[in-house]
């Protein structure tokens, strides 16, 4: 998809799945199962989308996936499946990894930025030599020092390894990173997460991130039971979804599995998605 000088693919690590009630908070299961029906152990199937940008002679890649760094116990936990991976798909356009410029983690939990590195000779090494890696100060130094209630969601071999190298790139607020991506905070899921928002030739897509990771998330109480700061999602949904309504902009959706882009439209006081296909 063209903005403008912008180009952009909608790339996915495969699919994984959590629990279905964790993923809709105060919602009844009879309601979150007609939209997302839940398997024999009560799990959703989630996608882990990225994007492939390129602008400003820069290529970025926003999300990283899960990556392959999963012992079986925890593989089996979080079911991941899909083939090809992050790496493969990168490699189909024409991506080598010491070619992505930047790598921009919206947060890190460990399904945005699994593929951040990969396993060699035993330990974790970036997977992008040559990036540098975005994200926001705050979101480090909490995954450095987790709560007990989200510590499950973060793993050190996906973010250490780029302090020891010296490739991260911290943001402290909203900034833009290159002439048509911006990267904007939307505390909520957690205290410091941020969305992707791209701009060109007068049109604009938006990843949402975790702020509304499927179509499903689109009513405004349909919010993550992981979410640190419900009232906080809430209030930041309705602002962008709104936004996005009223200014015709692409949403892009992190974890929907079937559904990876999508104008939104007003119908009945109801926000509904029209999908779109990107490859
Ligand atoms: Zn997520």
């Amino acid at each position: 998809m063209k903005l403008g000088d912008l180009e952009f693919h909608i790339l996915t690590d495969g699919t994984f799945r959590l629990d279905g009630g964790a993923m809709f908070g105060v919602i009844p299961r009879p309601m979150w199962a007609r939209v997302s029906p839940p398997d024999e152990r009560n799990r959703i199937v989630l996608s882990m989308n990225s994007l492939l940008i390129r602008t400003a002679g820069k290529c970025i890649l926003a999300e990283t996936g899960a990556g392959d760094k999963w012992d079986a116990k925890r593989a089996d936990i979080y079911g991941f499946e899909g083939t090809p991976r992050l790496p493969e798909q990168l490699a189909a356009h024409g991506v080598r990894p010491e070619q992505v410029d930047i790598v921009v983690n919206t947060h890190l939990h460990f399904d945005h930025c699994g593929w951040n590195t990969r396993q060699v000779d035993g330990r974790a090494v970036p997977t992008f030599p040559n990036a540098r890696y975005v994200v926001q100060r705050g979101e480090l130094e909490h995954a450095r020092n987790p709560s007990e209630r989200d510590r499950a969601s973060y793993l050190p071999e996906n973010f250490v390894p780029m302090e020891e190298s010296g490739q991260w790139w911290l943001l402290e607020g909203d900034q833009q990173i290159v002439p048509g991506v911006e990267l904007i905070r939307a505390p909520g899921h957690n205290a410091d997460m941020m969305c992707v928002r791209l701009s060109g030739g007068g049109q604009t897509a938006m990843l949402l991130a975790d702020l509304a990771p499927t179509t499903a998330h689109l009513p405004p109480a349909w919010i993550m039971g992981f979410d640190l700061y419900p009232m906080k999602t809430l209030e930041n949904k309705k602002r962008w979804i709104s936004e996005i309504v009223r200014r015709g902009w692409l949403a892009v959706f992190a974890h929907d599995p079937n559904v990876r882009a999508a104008y939104l439209r007003e119908k009945d006081g109801r926000v509904v998605s029209e999908p779109v296909a990107v490859d």
